[in-house]
C-alpha cells in the first residue's frame, strides 16, 4: 500500500490550470521532496493531498483511503506545517503544545508536550511567547506543532523558507530524525535541501509533475553533474506553458 497515490490530480482556478494532471505514488515512510519553478503548483498540491482544498479532478488515495469519502480519517493521519508558521504569537510554546493537544484531545498530554520538547530542543524557549521567537525557532515550534496529533503523513511547504544557513542545518537535522518513522512530502526551492534530506524528487513545472526520481536519477536524465542544473534543465524542457 503506498502512503500517496494521486492519479491525473487536477486543480483549476477559473481559467487558471494550477495543477494539470498528476500522477504520484509516494511509498510509506518515503522523504518525498517536490521542486519546482514559483507558481509551478506545489503548494496546491500539497493542500489537495492534505484535504485543505478539493481538487477539480482525478483521484487521491491516502493509505488506501480515498480522500473524498474518508476525509475524516484522513484528516486524523496527518498534518501540515504550512509556509506561513501555524502557532498563536500570544501564547508561549509550551502553550502553544498544549493548546494543539487540546485540539486533538492527546490522551497523555504532558508527556507528548515532553517529548516534543526533547525532540526539538525547545527547552529555552519554552516559556517565550511564540512572536518573540526568531524564525528558525518559529519553524522549529511550527512543525513540533504538526507532530502533536501523531502524524503518518507530514507535509512540510517550504520548512526552511528564508532562515539562515545555520537555523537550516539545524532544521534539517530535526527532519532527519524523522525519517523512515512517518512519510514526509516536502516543498522547497532549495536544491541542498532536496538533495540531502530526500529519497526521491519530483520536479513540478506548469502544474504537471515533470520528472521523478533520486537525486543520481534525475542528474543522469538530464545529463548534468549537480541537482542544479539538472532541475534548471528538467523544469525548463517543455518551454513556456501552453
Ligand atoms: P511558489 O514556489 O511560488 O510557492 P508553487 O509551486 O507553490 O509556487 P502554487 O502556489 O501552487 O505554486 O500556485 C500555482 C498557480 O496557481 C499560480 O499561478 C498561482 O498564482 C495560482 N493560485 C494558487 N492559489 C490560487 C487561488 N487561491 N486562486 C487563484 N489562483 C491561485
Amino acid at each position: 500500500m503506498f502512503a500517496i497515490e494521486t492519479k491525473n490530480l487536477v486543480k483549476k482556478y477559473k481559467d487558471l490550470t494550477a495543477v494539470a494532471g498528476i500522477d504520484l505514488k509516494v511509498q510509506e515512510g518515503e522523504l518525498f521532496a517536490l521542486l519546482g519553478t514559483n507558481g509551478a503548483g506545489k503548494t496546491t498540491t500539497i493542500k489537495m493531498l492534505s484535504s485543505l482544498i478539493v481538487p477539480t479532478a482525478g483521484e487521491i488515495t491516502i493509505l488506501g483511503m480515498d480522500i473524498v469519502k474518508d476525509r475524516q480519517k484522513i484528516r486524523e493521519i496527518l498534518n501540515v506545517s504550512p509556509q506561513e508558521t501555524a502557532i498563536a504569537p500570544n501564547l508561549s510554546v509550551k502553550e502553544n503544545l498544549e493548546f494543539m493537544s487540546n485540539v486533538y484531545q492527546i490522551p497523555n498530554r504532558e508527556a507528548k508536550v515532553e517529548e516534543l520538547v526533547k525532540l526539538f530542543h525547545l527547552e529555552e524557549v519554552l516559556a517565550k511567547k511564540a512572536k518573540t521567537l526568531s524564525g528558525g525557532w518559529q519553524r522549529k515550534v511550527s512543525i513540533a506543532i504538526a507532530l502533536v496529533n501523531e502524524p503518518k503523513i507530514l507535509f512540510l511547504d517550504e520548512p526552511t523558507l528564508g532562515l539562515d544557513v545555520i537555523a537550516r542545518k539545524e532544521l534539517w537535522t530535526v527532519i532527519e530524525s524523522l525519517k523512515g518513522r512517518i512519510t514526509i512530502i516536502l516543498t522547497t526551492h532549495y536544491m541542498e535541501e532536496a538533495e540531502s534530506l530526500s529519497d526521491r524528487i519530483g520536479i513540478m513545472a506548469h502544474g504537471k509533475l515533470v520528472d521523478i526520481g533520486t537525486a543520481e536519477e534525475l542528474k543522469q536524465i538530464a545529463g548534468k553533474s549537480t541537482l542544479e542544473d539538472a532541475f534548471v534543465e528538467l523544469a525548463t524542457k517543455g518551454g513556456a506553458p501552453a
